[in-house]
């Protein structure tokens, strides 16, 4: 139905109407890619309104605007004589859409609340049209416990008072209207201008602090508080009340409302950006600019959601954990929460009911749990488990600039897996030898769409140039799998896992691909960057990449751009097929990466994600060791350098097992090379390459934990003052499980 026009007849305006499987701008809709059609009149599916009083277009170009594989809509070129159009030119097209995309998902969302109640009944089925389903009611909170559960989503362990925080709760606050609902207006139109004068400093001031990937955030609030929906809500709510807080309070019920009955978690995480918002206008209303008190150190801070926003106004000093009732391991909270190493615990119902502000908490960032009012005794463990992790990651600091060598001269490159720039000073403060993985996907999380290219450049650049001489490995993008996290147009698929993830992806939406090459190629100026390719399965792949690679060179070379004509692209060994044929794969690639994660889940056929068969998932099962092995020695016959940068990196049994396979980088989060560094400076080489070899031999993973135990044991480990007493415990298990 034609609702809306600039251009066409007005009074044709409800008179017309198409269905998808109509006309020439639905297919794109329909095949969710892009359409070129040069001749229109002569399509079977072309359709001539004259009522509208269109111009007769001939030529037509159209992208679809993909949300997680549904079509919000299209965006069409037509031009009235016909032409044909450029593979330029389509790419042009698909990253505007792309970056069209959240803005047009954001107010359709927004817009979805401004319908009537009838018409929302009809809105259940399909949001605004999207297609996002819509969930029954709201599910019961549990009751009060000493001790709850969430999702662990930052490391670390904490004890400390609680403080409940940022719930600006809109019953309570005592505010007193105006005596003229005329000035009343006044003041609530002020706020909300005043809201958006804070919306521009904190944007601005992120973007300094975070670099522009976490700003980018408050690009989606700024976004809200222009809605004119938001604004013709409030204006009438204060209108009828005469009271601005009445007014915000029941225009945000009527937006919780409506997106708490979205059953995707992604879509509902979005009602805590208008609730923000809301917060922030609110606190405006009363004349304060922060709407928490003051913490005293070590506070443990509770509250329903974490909000970027509480980033920005928190004192972050004296925040020891966040745990939010709220959320999901993919809000923005939880990755700002994760790059400050602040221990953070999410998604516990009845959080609020269940706690008190003062009394003490224990949370556990690792296991996700938390504790309320805990008795001596646990307060005692985890204080002993808090000081072990807190020495352990402190050690590093005095080790920073020692080499990570054996205790024979073996010397390994420590490298840091990151995604955003703020995660960069973590590796300066443990000292990392250069970032082993630069996980590219990040940037589309934080974004909620995706970043055009000079975006995507910028921060490539400023990863590079920070790091600089150390080297930066930056991965392409590598969604899809468990990370189906952005406005990247994916299909439902029945397995994701074995779809169209990663690479795969990459070569589907080569035009996004290309530009993503030619931001990472302009990035490597200074000589530093190493470009890397996730999940390649089969040298057939790996030469279609290449091919993409010479066409973003080449692209830069006609517009006559600076880049690192000698740039290595490497590949991730991640599935067996890549590790059985690495061989082949070395000659045509200039290093490895062996990504453990994603091997060990397709080596043992264990979802890496899935908490059901979490204890099959096992890096040192010997079949996973042995294609690690079997890469490690085709790229040394080939020549080229490998590195390891799974999880497996961090884990401490694994080291020896590693030094002995002849791993020479070992990339891992920031907060865990301190501790590597120390296992790797007890070991002897001739002793780990010994174990290496005892491990390819064993019949289990078991075995080889017994072997990787009685090294770190023999090497006086489990003495070390500073790591001893958080190994026991590891290593004194996988001695029991033999
Ligand atoms: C891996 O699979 O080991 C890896 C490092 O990639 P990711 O965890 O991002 O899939
Ligand atoms: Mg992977």
């Amino acid at each position: 139905m034609l609702r809306a026009t600039v251009g066409l007849r007005q009074d044709a305006v409800g008179q017309v109407e198409l269905n998808l499987d109509e006309g020439l701008v639905g297919l794109a809709a329909e095949r969710k890619s892009a359409v070129v059609i040069e001749h229109a009149s002569k399509h079977a599916r072309f359709k001539y309104f004259p009522e509208t009083g269109e111009e007769q277009f001939e030529s037509l170009m159209a992208a679809p605007l993909l949300v997680r594989g549904v079509a919000l809509g299209v965006l069409a070129v037509q031009t009235i004589e016909s032409r044909s159009f450029d593979r330029e030119d389509v790419d042009t097209l698909v990253t505007c859409a792309h970056l069209l995309t959240p803005v047009v998902l954001n107010a359709q969302m927004i817009d979805s609340v401004a319908v009537s109640e009838e018409q929302r009944a009809v809105d259940d089925v399909t949001l605004a049209l999207s297609g996002v389903p819509m969930r029954g009611r709201k599910q019961e909170r549990e009751s009060r416990s000493v001790e709850v559960r969430g999702i662990g989503t930052s490391r670390g362990i904490a004890i400390g008072p609680v403080a409940k925080l940022g719930h600006l709760d809109l019953e309570r606050i005592d505010y007193s209207p105006r005596p003229s609902i005329e000035e009343e207006e006044v003041d609530l139109m002020q706020a909300l201008h005043d809201a958006r004068h804070d919306l521009d400093d904190t944007r601005k001031e992120m973007g300094e602090e975070f670099g522009p990937d976490l700003a980018a955030v408050f690009h989606t609030h700024i976004q809200i508080l222009e809605d004119k929906g938001f604004l013709v809500k409030l204006q009438n709510a204060v209108r009828e009340t005469g009271d601005g807080r009445a007014a915000l309070r029941d225009v945000l019920a009527v937006y919780r409302k409506q997106f708490d009955r979205i059953a995707d978690p992604y879509f509902r995480e979005r009602a805590w950006d208008v609730e923000d918002v809301g917060r922030r206008v609110m606190a405006r209303l009363l004349g304060v600019r922060q709407d928490t008190a003051p913490l005293s150190a070590g506070t443990i801070v509770v509250v329903d959601n974490i909000l970027p926003g509480f980033f920005a106004r928190l004192d972050l000093e004296n925040v020891a954990a966040i745990v939010a009732e709220h959320g999901g391991a993919t809000s923005h909270g939880a990755i700002f929460a994760r790059t400050l190493e602040i221990p953070a615990v999410i998604g516990i119902p009845g959080l609020l009911e269940a706690c008190h502000p003062g009394e003490l908490a224990i949370v556990d960032g690792t296991e996700g749990t938390v504790h309320f009012s805990p008795d001596e005794h646990l307060v005692a463990e985890y204080e002993r488990a808090r000081q072990r992790y807190a020495v352990a990651i402190q050690h590093l600091d005095a080790l920073r600039d020692r080499p990570a060598e054996t205790r024979d001269g073996r010397r390994l490159r420590l490298t840091a897996n990151v995604g955003l720039v703020s995660d960069l000073r973590l590796v300066e403060k443990h000292g990392g030898d250069g970032v082993g993985l630069f996980r590219t996907e990040l940037l589309v999380l934080a974004h909620r769409g995706f970043p055009d290219e000079m975006e995507q450049r910028q921060l490539y650049e400023r990863v590079a140039s920070g790091m600089a001489p150390r080297p930066v490995t930056i991965r392409t993008l590598d969604l899809g799998g468990d990370k189906d996290i952005a406005d990247f147009g994916l299909e439902d698929e029945e397995n994701p896992q074995l779809g169209c993830r990663s690479v795969r992806l990459s070569l589907e939406r080569a035009g996004v691909f290309r530009a993503q090459l030619r931001a990472i190629l302009r990035a490597s100026i200074t000589r530093n960057v190493r470009l890397m390719l996730p999940m390649v399965s089969s040298l057939t792949e790996l030469r279609r990449v290449k091919e993409i690679i010479a066409e973003a060179r080449a692209e830069l070379d006609k517009a006559g751009a600076d880049y690192d004509r000698e740039i290595p692209v490497g590949l991730m060994i991640e599935v067996p097929s890549a590790a059985l044929i690495a061989d082949l794969l070395a000659q045509e690639c200039d290093f490895f990466s062996i990504g453990t994660n994603d091997l060990t889940q397709y080596t043992l056929a264990v979802d890496r994600s899935n908490e059901h068969v979490a204890h099959l998932y096992d890096p040192l099962h010997p079949a996973v060791l042995s294609l690690i092995d079997r890469s490690v020695r085709a790229a040394g016959r080939a020549g080229i350098p490998v590195s390891l940068c799974g999880e497996m990196a961090n884990n401490p049994l694994a080291v020896p097992i590693l030094v002995g396979l002849g791993i020479e980088e070992l990339s891992g989060a920031p907060s865990s090379l301190p501790v590597v560094k120390e296992i790797i400076h007890a070991l002897d080489a001739g002793d780990a390459d010994a174990d290496a070899r005892e491990a390819r031999e064993a019949a289990t993973a078991e075995e080889v934990h017994a072997i990787a135990a009685r090294r770190l044991r023999r090497a006086g480990l489990l003495d070390h003052a500073d790591i001893g007493a958080w190994l026991r415990p590891i290593v004194e298990r996988a001695e029991r499980a033999i």
